[in-house]
């Protein structure tokens, strides 16, 4: 598995403002948006293209566009969406599925309830897009349901992730699927703390988008 952590001083800047206990939900969302937008640059470096040729106004240009079949991009419910329109910006014609995951507070273990993901995804690039990537559970089973619908390739987008969720996703797919397996994060942070939250992190993700409910 390859993993990315951004290291960039506009990504460093507006991550240090979402960290902030301060930093209200309007303006949490639009640097989440602007936040994944960056990274989507980079989770997207190895996507599919053909190539192909256009006219110009002064002569023929080789060029390239996004290969068949489209990348689906896959927000993780509920903090995900909040990633999604950011993504959808550079990659407008992707189409979405969605995948909703529950953490049980107490065990940390993830559950789902709710999927809507093609039954076929042969030859398709996949980017899941999911805030924290905490214990490392929710992504494993994301990654587990794209790689045995027959996915190309899986790129996770986090805006951050703990040392402990890296390596239990790069420990259960190193070797289970021939295919490229990607992790790109806005920031690398310490550790979990004993409730399963990234220190020094931002928090609950969901909350901070969406609200306590
Ligand atoms: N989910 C969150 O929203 N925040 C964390 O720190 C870990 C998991």
């Amino acid at each position: 598995m390859e993993t990315l952590v951004a290291d960039h001083p506009l990504i460093a800047h507006k991550l240090t403002m979402l960290r902030d206990v301060n930093t209200e939900t309007p303006v949490f969302r639009s640097l989440t948006d602007e936040l994944v937008t960056l990274l989507a640059y980079e989770a997207t470096r190895d996507i599919k293209v053909e190539h192909v040729t256009v006219r110009t106004p002064v002569a023929e240009a080789n060029g390239v566009r996004l290969a068949r079949p489209k990348p689906l991009v896959v927000p993780v419910l509920r903090a995900g969406i909040g990633m999604l329109d950011g993504m959808a910006r550079l990659l407008p014609k992707a189409d979405v599925g969605f995948v909703g995951l529950a953490r049980d507070e107490k065990t940390l273990v993830a559950s789902t309830y709710a999927t809507r993901l093609p039954a076929d995804l042969t030859g398709r690039d996949t980017f899941v897009l999911d805030p924290m990537l905490a214990t490392g559970g929710t992504l494993v089973m994301v990654f587990d349901m794209l790689a045995s619908r027959g996915a190309s390739s899986m790129t996770a987008v986090c805006l951050l992730a703990a040392p402990e969720g890296i390596k239990r996703v790069a420990d259960s797919f190193d070797d289970r699927y021939p295919i490229p397996v990607k992790v790109v994060a806005g920031g690398l942070d310490d550790r979990l703390n004993e409730r399963g939250y990234i220190v020094p992190g931002l928090g609950d993700a969901g909350d901070r988008l969406f609200g306590e409910i």
